[in-house]
């Protein structure tokens, strides 16, 4: 089975894909952790991703669709695509690759939430190298700036930067909302009330998938 998680930066995609890749086991590929994986090694790839990233733009089709294939290519389960793709241009270059590894999309999950929401979810997020994502006001770690799991000092994302949320919010409205007409003509199109407590959104998107004709 391969889902799709579609929304806004903030709407709580990754937080979502965590869960039920962890309680189904399900691969969680979430290009936006494998770009900063990249930057934290370093890499090449690291190297020509980090301004784009910090500036709230979009990396290119081009190189997104290259790591994703390297992905696909070892995929053993079932699979989450987090936050990929981000246009249409890459969600053609998906059903070619999914199609060559003998795969579809089975359920694109749209999580649906407003903007002002979003704005104030990315405003309080914090961020630990260990990949533990906190809210300070709905999900505040135990003591202040500090990682409940590992002990590292939280920071926040330089493109969780009020200047940077205007624009990822921007070219999430130019770029990747066309892709809710794309996938709601293929049939494969479901919502997600976003805008709930995290384990009621879970259950919808267990109910949902169970209930999906896959
Ligand atoms: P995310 O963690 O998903 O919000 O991604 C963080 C940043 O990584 C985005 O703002 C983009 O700069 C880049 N990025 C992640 N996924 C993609 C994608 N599918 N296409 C283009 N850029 C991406």
């Amino acid at each position: 089975m391969n889902l799709i998680f579609l929304g806004y930066p903030g709407s709580g995609k990754g937080t979502q894909a965590k869960l039920l890749a962890e309680r189904k086991n399900f691969a969680h590929i979430s290009t936006g952790d494998l770009f900063r994986e990249e930057i934290a090694k370093g890499s090449e790839l690291g190297k020509t991703v980090k301004g784009i990233i910090s500036s709230g733009k979009l990396v290119s089709d081009q190189i997104v669709l290259k790591v994703i294939e390297s992905k696909i290519g070892s995929l053993k389960n079932d699979a989450i695509f987090d936050g990929f793709p981000r246009t249409v241009e890459q969600a053609e270059g998906l059903e070619i690759l999914l199609e060559k590894y003998s795969r579809k999309v089975d359920a694109v999950l749209f999580f649906e939430v407003d903007e002002k929401e979003v704005i104030k979810r990315l405003s309080a997020r914090r961020s630990c190298s260990c990949g533990k994502v906190y809210n300070t006001i709905t999900n505040p770690p135990l003591k202040e700036g500090i990682c409940d799991s590992c002990g590292a000092e939280l920071f926040t994302r330089e493109d969780d930067k009020p200047e940077v949320i205007s624009k990822r919010i921007d070219v999430y409205k130019d770029l990747t909302s066309p892709l809710i007409s794309y996938y709601r003509t293929q049939g494969l199109f479901h919502i997600i009330n976003a805008s709930r407590p995290g384990e009621e959104v879970y259950s919808e998107i267990e109910k949902t998938i169970s209930q999906a004709k896959i």
